[in-house]
């Protein structure tokens, strides 16, 4: 039955565009995108790169990586997100420190920051593999301007050094962040300023919103992510972000859920990355979606 959506163009009714892009943990899962027909990729988790290893990944092995993923996209958008450890994906030889609350603690964006030799690595090699499809970066557990801006610096240092050493790369590669930490969403005009795309992580957006443990199992019906304080975080990072005419999305697991569908037409959102198995069930709901008659009601409390 789904097949009949291969193909289709992921628009409503009444003529609204949504992108549905794919979430992806390594580069075997593009075959999965391009057999359910995903229109790029929302979240390549750059993880697996280092949990598969005994020591820190070079910036070959991470070139290749990138470069495959991009080149079989065959020019289609794949946005890449720099290393996310630290709290549920621990790292041996990144010799971290024990942390009481990991998840409060130093991961992602923020061991990046304090260690410019692996992000300069992992920069090195998103770069160079820019030249071969239509790669775009992105930033995860954003909280504050200030960070966005040093990840910048770190890129345009990388690029300095491309041009210097004559290796090919995309000056307009695409930079994002993730949407997925309160402060990111109170400070979401001056972010979407800095940037060319937002996409909201939901699942660690839910966490730090509702202050409930991703990975706890006995949170039940405390742990909401259709709690309208979720949905209004939504809201607003997406207005901030139109307003300063970037595209929003979401790559968080809610981005699959049929049941908020009209919410996200409602909001506004511009892309929804998914599973590559909810691809053509997306698709096939949008297909029959009317924007213009969606709702804000489960803002509402
Ligand atoms: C999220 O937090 O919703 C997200 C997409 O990132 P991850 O699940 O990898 O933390
Ligand atoms: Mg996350």
């Amino acid at each position: 039955l789904m097949e009949t959506m291969k193909g289709q163009e992921d628009v409503t009714l009444d003529g609204r565009h949504m992108m549905v892009y794919c979430n992806i943990g390594s580069p075997e899962d593009v075959a999965a995108v391009k057999s359910n027909d995903g229109q790029g990729i929302g979240l390549f988790r750059s993880e697996f790169l280092y949990l598969a290893t005994s020591d820190y990944p070079t910036e070959e092995e991470q070139f290749k990586a990138y470069k495959d993923v991009a080149a079989a996209m065959d020019g289609k958008r794949v946005v890449i997100r720099t290393l996310d450890i630290g709290a549920d994906k621990q790292v041996d030889y990144f010799e971290m420190q024990k942390e009481e609350n990991p998840a409060l603690g130093v991961r992602a964006i923020r061991i990046c920051l304090n260690r410019p030799e692996v992000f300069r690595t992992q920069l090195r090699a998103l770069y160079r593999a820019s030249a071969y499809g239509k790669v775009a970066i992105m930033f995860p557990m954003i909280t504050s301007v200030w960070e966005v801006r040093e990840c910048k610096r770190a890129c345009q240092k990388v690029m300095a050094e491309l041009d210097a050493e004559g290796i090919p790369y995309r000056k307009d590669t695409e930079i994002g962040i993730m949407i997925e930490t309160p402060a990111s969403v109170f400070v979401a005009e001056e972010l979407a300023r800095e940037v060319d795309f937002f996409s909201v992580g939901t699942n660690d957006l839910t966490q730090y919103t509702l202050a409930c443990d991703r990975q706890a199992n006995d949170l039940g019906k405390f742990f909401d992510p259709h709690h309208p304080a979720v949905l209004r975080a939504l809201k607003m990072a997406t207005d901030a972000a139109h307003k300063a005419g970037i595209w929003i999305g979401i790559c968080g697991e809610l981005g699959a859920d049929l049941s908020l569908l009209e919410t996200f037409l409602a909001i506004g959102i511009d892309e929804l990355s998914v599973s590559p198995s909810s691809v053509l069930p997306l698709r096939a709901e949008i297909r029959k979606s009317i924007a213009k008659t969606c709702t804000l009601e489960k803002l509402e409390c």
